[in-house]
């Protein structure tokens, strides 16, 4: 018989997730198992929750959802030689195939085999997790520790901020969640000169001023385009950060970017979108990034680099902490946008 575990399960298709058992995992030669100590809940874990068309198209249960967390490592596997017993790690949670062309040329973020624990496997909802080795990430000393169970939505933000012009620029990000949020601080961090952020939710447009932003906007009572003017002498932002996924925002941000401007996309849109190339684009000028997780590794180390800065503290970020079994009422406050990053303990 093997070992029991508390693991939270989406069992079956439909709204809802369940507390209840698993078996400890049995890791493989190149893998680790590590004793979780903190999770967070990702805005993933909630479409998973909620089982909306993403789910529905990609969720295969029974699976434990959770890919954002920091634990010990408890057991290695037999070729893992870079980490001991007692270290504390987190991990890059898209387990790549190392052979395709995108992982082959520096490009692992896209790799056309990605597995994610947590989504596609079993993840980090549990008090174990299995993880290959090479997917690690230490925690550092001098860093606040809780701050590892984020790094995955953290990384999401740096990624993004830094597929901009940030020195001395101006920004707009569209979505304060907790990414945006993010966003706005990591910009600030990286240089920029202003920061406008745009968001309806009013305790989000409150984040993302703890976390730095210089202005928010709602855009849903003031003309975010106007102010967006008034504030760069009508030349406009010299990026804009799509982190809503909602198409007002994206054609609002393409109306409020510079000339020769940078648009970067992270947001999620849940449907196409129809957009004027001609004249937002086009004759604009406008270099678009798309941006997919986060870079294996270069994202990670500039992680621990901004945080070591200290030109950036997260803590406004992180606004709830529950036990783990009590996920429900995270995934609830969250689902009413009252939440920024929600730890399970
Ligand atoms: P979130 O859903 O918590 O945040 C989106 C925010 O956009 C919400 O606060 C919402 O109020 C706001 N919003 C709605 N309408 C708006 C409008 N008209 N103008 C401005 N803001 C508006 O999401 P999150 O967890 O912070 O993630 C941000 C986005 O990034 C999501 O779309 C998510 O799916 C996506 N995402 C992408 C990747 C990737 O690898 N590309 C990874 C993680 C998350
Ligand atoms: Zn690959």
């Amino acid at each position: 018989m093997s070992e029991k575990m508390r693991a939270i399960w989406k069992r079956r298709p439909g709204r809802g997730i369940e507390v209840g058992e698993a078996d400890i995992p049995i890791i493989k030669d190149d893998e680790v198992l590590i004793k979780v100590k903190k999770r967070a809940i990702c805005g993933t874990d909630l479409h998973i929750y909620q089982w909306n068309e993403w789910s529905q198209n990609r969720i295969k249960p029974p699976v434990i959802i959770g890919h954002e967390f920091y634990g010990e490592i408890v057991e290695i596997g037999k070729n893992v030689k870079e980490f001991k017993v007692g270290e504390l790690v987190t991990a890059e949670m898209h387990v790549v195939c190392n052979h395709c062309y995108l992982c082959r040329t520096g490009k692992a973020h896209l790799c056309e085999n990605v597995v994610i624990l947590g989504v596609d496997a079993n993840g980090a909802f549990a008090d174990y997790v299995a993880v290959p080795a090479l997917n690690l990430w230490r925690v550092k000393k001098d860093i606040p520790e809780e701050y590892f169970a984020i790094y995955d939505p953290f990384g999401n933000a740096v990624h993004t901020v830094f597929e901009g012009d940030m020195p001395t620029k101006t920004v707009l990000i569209t979505g304060a969640g907790p990414i945006g949020a993010m966003a706005a601080g990591i910009a600030k961090a990286a240089g920029a000169s202003l920061v406008i952020v745009s968001e309806p939710n009013e305790y989000r447009r409150d984040l993302a001023k703890k976390m730095g932003a210089d202005v928010v906007v709602n855009p849903f009572e003031e003309n975010l385009v106007e102010i967006v003017m008034e504030l760069t002498d009508g030349e406009g932002v010299d990026n804009v950060l799509e982190m809503s996924g909602v198409a007002p925002a994206l054609l609002e941000g393409l109306k409020a970017i510079k000339k020769g401007g940078i648009l970067v996309l992270l947001g999620i849109f849940n449907k196409d979108v129809t957009v004027d190339f001609n004249e937002l684009i086009i004759f604009k000028g406008i270099k678009i990034k798309g941006v997919n997780g986060r870079k294996m590794y270069d994202t990670w180390y500039r992680m621990d680099g901004l945080l070591r800065s200290g030109k950036i503290d997260l803590s406004p970020i992180i606004t709830h902490r529950f036990p783990m079994e009590e996920i429900e009422k995270g995934l609830l406050l969250m689902e009413e946008g009252k939440a920024g990053k929600v730890i399970l303990t």
